[in-house]
Parts: structure tokens; sequence; C-alpha cells
């Protein structure tokens, strides 16, 4: 997608600070950190947001949650926990029309349901 931010982090055109990456999947800290670590984690495929998500294509979410363990490992996370986040469309805050999962770590609180 020739104007997705994303997709130019995917592709190097913009700028990021990787912290993983396979064939399908790229991990990289946010710009503007909600948490002592926040990773963004997104499918190498241009998928606009969760209401898009079909049969043809849910494979990205199943790469995403693949790849959610050893980016856990990498930042030190997996044992002391995190919380995985995505939003989707404008009520929740997307911003960035990328599906993305949020990776958020370190002093993120209760319970938010
Ligand atoms: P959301 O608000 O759920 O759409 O998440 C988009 C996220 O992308 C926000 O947390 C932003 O801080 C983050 N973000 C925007 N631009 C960049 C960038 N250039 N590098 C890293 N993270 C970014
Ligand atoms: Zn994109």
């Amino acid at each position: 997608m020739a104007d997705c931010l994303f997709c130019k982090i995917i592709s190097g055109e913009i700028p990021s600070k990787k912290v993983f990456e396979n064939d399908k999947v790229y991990a990289f800290y946010d710009i503007a950190p909600q948490a002592p670590v926040h990773v963004v984690i997104v499918p190498k495929t241009h998928i606009e947001s969760a209401n898009e998500i079909t049969k043809e294509n849910s494979s990205a979410v199943a790469d995403i949650y693949e790849a959610i363990p050893e980016i856990a490992r990498i930042l030190g996370v997996e044992k002391s926990g995190y919380r995985i986040v995505n939003n989707c469309g404008k009520d929740a805050g997307q911003t960035v029309f990328h599906i993305h999962f949020h990776l958020l770590a370190g002093c993120v609180g209760g319970k938010m349901y």
C-alpha cells in the first residue's frame, strides 16, 4: 500500500527500531510508548483492521500470535507477562490502518475488563 505508514516501516522506507522479523511478521518499538515496554507487531501483508479479517487472510493473525512468544522472550517479559491489544476503528482509537497488535509490558496494571 503506497500510502501506508506501516507498509513503509516494513519496507524500510521509514526507519524503525526493529525487535523481530520473519518472512510474515515485523515487530518494532512504538514511537510513543504507553508502557515501559511497548512494541507494535504487524503482518507484512496490508490488512486495514480486524474488520477486514477473512477466512482467506486470517493466517496473518496466526502468524502474529505464533511470533509473540519469541518476541516476548526477546523482550524478557515472557515470565513477567504482557498484554496484547488490537484497536479496531475510530471508537477504539485506531490511528494507523494497517492491522497491528500492541505488546505492552512493564507496569501494565490490572485487568481491563
Ligand atoms: P493505534 O493507535 O492502535 O492505531 O496504534 C498506532 C501506533 O503506532 C501508536 O501507538 C503510535 O505511537 C505508533 N506509531 C506511529 N508512528 C510510528 C512510527 N513511525 N514508529 C513507531 N511507532 C509509530
Ligand atoms: Zn500497510
